[in-house]
């Protein structure tokens, strides 16, 4: 995909607005635009979680904070248009259902985006984004006052009824914390990872790692820290002041070893942006402002952390299904057509209940797995793992893209297995 330089849908005096540090072309991989999906003539499995309205969507990226007021929606905003600004096609979906800010940001208030025919919500165009948010669809500027199952309601159709169309990227603008809402998008949108911005203050960054360690315990990759609210310089006699504190996302960033990808300053410039509705890049000096620079900058390097990113993660199927004869076909990037008998699926099961965690050792008795176990459905988690039911009613075991090419049991990956030889070089 040659995403800095592709064509895009922006106005064309914005892309020649782009300062001279213009970003690298874009070399993303045949694996991120296609998400598995469940092969042809495959038997009903429960099919991939992902939602088929993201399936045009390259790289769904949430924008994570531990707590509100560090500058979340500013940043997601701001990245969202400097994004598109190099040529990408970009959506921004607010899942801060309980306190959404971007159609202020987008200065889109009162704005209704409209249905199609089938009923899925048509994102509203704003700056050359399109959004969905909460605050759209409320009709007051009231709290927003909902029991959990409602806002859980919400965020379903926010992922599986909005016509997003083809997206470079979507940044999810998630609500502050660790909490259903951050789970459930983790689990459904197959995230290419999260972003976590903070401000350089001890309490924000202590509470930036917790969420920082959600997303890490449910394996999906973090692109990167983001310090906001860096330092602020006096625009008359140039002092810089670190209002809250200075260099503390970097240095949480290399203890975590994670990508630092870049301080965004305290400046009344990106706070009058968002209270006026017009992005950074959008008002006075734009690409050329300071915080024009900074955002294009952070962008940049968000990119790289996704081609990256997605590079490490490795292979992802590009179909997968549970067939008329019981056996689960998985198709692969390269053409490999391959496949699994559920006996032998089910025995190399790496849960914690089928292997010790501490020592590899199996826990698993064989001879106790029915010989004729069915596997009665696979869905995908994330982009790295598939996530079968067998017909014991075992559904912990979580298989990993790259194992479950190695235990491949294809005609062809057998012949290999009994001349000695590596079945895949993955
Ligand atoms: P969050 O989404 O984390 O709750 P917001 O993006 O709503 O935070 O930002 C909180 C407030 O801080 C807003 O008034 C916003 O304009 C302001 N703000 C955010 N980042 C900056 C910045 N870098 N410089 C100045 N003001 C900022």
């Amino acid at each position: 995909m040659a995403f800095w330089n592709k064509g895009s849908s922006l106005p064309p005096q914005t892309s020649a607005k782009i300062p001279a540090k213009n970003p690298q072309p874009h070399q993303g991989t045949e694996s991120q635009s296609r998400p598995p999906q469940p092969a042809p003539g495959a038997a009903p499995s429960g099919g991939p979680t992902v939602p088929a309205a993201l399936a045009g969507v390259r790289n769904i990226i949430a924008i994570a904070s531990g707590k509100g007021g560090v500058g979340k929606s500013t940043v997601s905003t701001n990245l969202a248009i400097a994004l598109r600004y190099a040529g990408a096609t970009v959506g921004l979906l607010d899942a801060d259902i309980y306190g959404p800010s971007q159609p202020g940001m987008l200065g889109a208030q009162g704005k209704q985006g409209g249905t199609t025919a089938e009923g899925a919500l048509i994102p509203v165009q704003k700056h050359g984004v399109g959004f969905i948010s909460m605050g759209l669809l409320m009709p007051h500027d009231g709290p927003v006052v909902w029991r959990a199952p409602m806002a859980m309601k919400a965020i379903h159709q926010f992922l599986g009824n909005v016509q997003w169309g083809n997206l470079d990227y979507l940044l999810i603008d998630l609500p502050p914390g660790t909490g259903d809402v951050q789970l459930t998008l983790a689990q459904q949108a197959r995230l290419a990872g999260a972003v976590i911005v903070t401000t350089p203050q001890e309490v924000a960054l202590g509470i930036a790692k917790k969420g920082l360690e959600m997303f890490r315990q449910l394996n999906i990759p973090i692109l990167g820290i983001i310090e906001n609210m860096s330092g602020f310089t006096c625009k008359h006699c140039g002092e810089e002041t670190a209002v809250f504190k200075e260099g503390g996302g970097k240095k949480m960033a290399d203890s975590l070893g994670v990508p630092y990808l870049g301080s965004i300053p305290l400046d009344p410039e990106i706070m009058l942006s968002g209270d006026e509705g017009v992005p950074v890049l959008e008002r006075g000096d734009g690409p050329r402002s300071i915080a024009g620079q900074t955002f294009i900058g952070v962008a940049q390097e968000l990119d790289k952390q996704v081609r990256r990113t997605s590079e490490a993660v490795g292979i992802e199927p590009v179909s997968y299904g549970v067939m008329s004869d019981g056996n689960l076909a998985v198709k692969w990037p390269d053409g490999h057509e391959g496949m699994h008998r559920p006996y032998t699926f089910r025995i190399h099961c790496g849960c914690a209940s089928c292997v010790d965690e501490n020592t590899g050792k199996p826990l698993l008795d064989a001879r106790g797995v029915p010989l004729d176990i069915r596997l009665e459905a696979v869905v995908s988690v994330g982009r790295y793992a598939l996530n079968p039911r067998f017909s014991d009613g075992h559904s912990t075991g979580i298989y990993p893209f790259k194992k479950l090419r190695s235990i491949c049991e294809c005609g062809d990956c057998l012949r290999k297995k009994d001349a000695g030889q590596a079945a895949f070089s993955v």
